[in-house]
C-alpha cells in the first residue's frame, strides 16, 4: 500500500542562518513547530507527496521571552503553557484566559505561538485575541535567493476570511511583540469547540479603555473559523468616544448593524452563528455598562 512512498527528509536547523540556507535550498519544505495541527490533518503521514520538513525544535533563539517596560517579545517556538507560566504577572488577562482555554494541558505543552498563528486557512483563539491587542509580528520572507525581515501588525497577517495573507510556503514567524499599554476592559468568549465543531463555533475578543465615563480605543474581533475573521474599524471608531453607560437601544442598533455587515460580507456564516455573535457583542457592552454604573 505504501510502496513508492519515500520518507520525508527532516532538517533541524540550530540557528537562523542554518534555517535560511535550508529554506532557500528546499523552498517546498514544510515548517514543523509543535505539530498539533499538522498531525491532525488527514493523510499527513504517510502520503504520496511527502514534503521535506524543517523542524524548528532546535532553534533556541525562537524560544525566548524578553520584557522591557513597554512590551514583551515572545519567540514563535514558545509554547502556550510556557507563556501561561512565564506571563502570569505581565500578560493581559484576556491573553491568559485565551491561553488557558486552548484544548487540554497536554496539547498546550505542544502548541507553539508561531504554529497557532500560521495555519494557512484557519484562525482560532490566539489570532483572535492577539489581533485586539497591540501586537506586531516579525516575519521572514523567502523569495528567490533572498531573505527579508518585516514587522507587521497582526491584523495585516490575515485576509477577511481568516486565510493567511502572506504566502505560507515562504514565510517564517520568528517572534511577536506585545505592547503592555492595554485597555482595562477585556473580554474573551468562545462558544463551541473550534476543532470539533468549527461550523458552529464563534470566538470573540474585545478590549477598551475607560477614561472617566467615556470609552476609548475600542478593539474587537469576531472570528468564525474557516469563514470570517471580522475586524470592524467603523464600529470600533463609533464606540470609541461613546459615553458610558451606552443606551441599551443603541447597543441593540449597533449589534444589528454588525450582523448586517457580517451577513453582507460572509454568506457562509450560519444564522445560529450570527445570533451567537450578536448576543456575545451585546453581552460585552451590557457588561461594560454595568461596571460603569457600579464605579
Ligand atoms: C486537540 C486539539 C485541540 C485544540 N484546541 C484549540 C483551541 O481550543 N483553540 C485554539 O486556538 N487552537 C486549538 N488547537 C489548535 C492549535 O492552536 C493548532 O493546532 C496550532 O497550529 C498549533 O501550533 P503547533 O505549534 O502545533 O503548529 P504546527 O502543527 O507545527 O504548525 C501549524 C502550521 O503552522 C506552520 N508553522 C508553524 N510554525 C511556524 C512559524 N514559526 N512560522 C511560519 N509557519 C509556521 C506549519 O507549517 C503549519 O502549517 C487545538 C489543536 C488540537 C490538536
Amino acid at each position: 500500500m505504501y510502496e513508492g512512498i519515500r520518507s520525508p527528509a527532516i532538517h533541524i536547523p540550530k540557528n537562523m542562518s542554518e534555517f535560511n540556507s535550508i529554506a532557500l535550498r528546499y523552498p517546498k519544505a514544510r515548517i514543523w513547530a509543535g505539530g498539533t495541527y499538522l498531525m491532525s490533518q488527514k493523510n499527513y503521514y504517510p502520503s504520496e507527496n511527502n514534503e521535506d520538513i524543517i523542524d524548528l525544535e532546535g532553534m533556541e533563539e525562537l524560544k525566548k521571552i524578553t520584557r522591557t517596560e513597554r512590551f514583551v517579545e515572545i519567540g514563535s517556538m514558545v509554547t502556550a503553557s510556557q507563556l501561561l507560566y512565564a506571563g502570569k504577572l505581565v500578560l493581559p488577562d484576556i491573553l491568559l484566559e485565551t491561553l488557558q482555554s486552548l484544548a487540554s494541558q497536554i496539547v498546550r505543552r505542544q502548541v507553539t505561538i508561531g504554529g497557532a498563528l500560521s495555519i494557512p486557512n484557519l484562525r482560532l483563539s490566539l489570532s483572535t485575541t492577539l489581533s485586539v491587542l497591540d501586537v506586531t509580528v516579525e516575519i521572514k520572507l523567502f523569495q528567490g535567493n533572498k531573505v527579508s525581515t518585516q514587522w507587521i501588525p497582526i491584523s495585516r497577517l490575515y485576509e477577511k476570511n481568516g486565510n493567511l495573507a502572506v504566502n505560507s510556503d515562504k514565510m517564517l514567524i520568528t517572534r511577536i511583540r506585545l505592547g503592555l499599554d492595554y485597555g482595562d476592559y477585556q473580554r474573551f468568549i468562545i462558544v463551541e469547540d473550534p476543532i470539533r465543531n468549527s461550523q458552529e463555533c464563534v470566538i470573540f475578543a474585545f478590549q477598551a479603555r475607560r477614561t472617566q465615563n467615556a470609552l476609548n480605543k475600542v478593539k474587537f474581533c469576531m472570528n468564525f473559523p474557516h469563514k470570517a475573521f471580522h475586524i470592524n474599524k467603523e464600529i470600533e471608531a463609533r464606540l470609541s468616544g461613546e459615553a458610558l453607560p451606552i443606551n441599551p437601544e443603541r447597543v441593540n442598533t449597533i449589534s444589528y448593524e454588525l450582523v448586517a455587515e457580517l451577513r453582507k460580507q460572509h454568506s457562509s456564516i450560519t444564522e445560529l452563528q450570527l445570533e451567537r455573535g450578536r448576543r456575545m457583542f451585546e453581552s460585552v457592552l451590557h457588561g461594560m455598562n454595568s461596571q460603569a454604573l457600579l464605579t
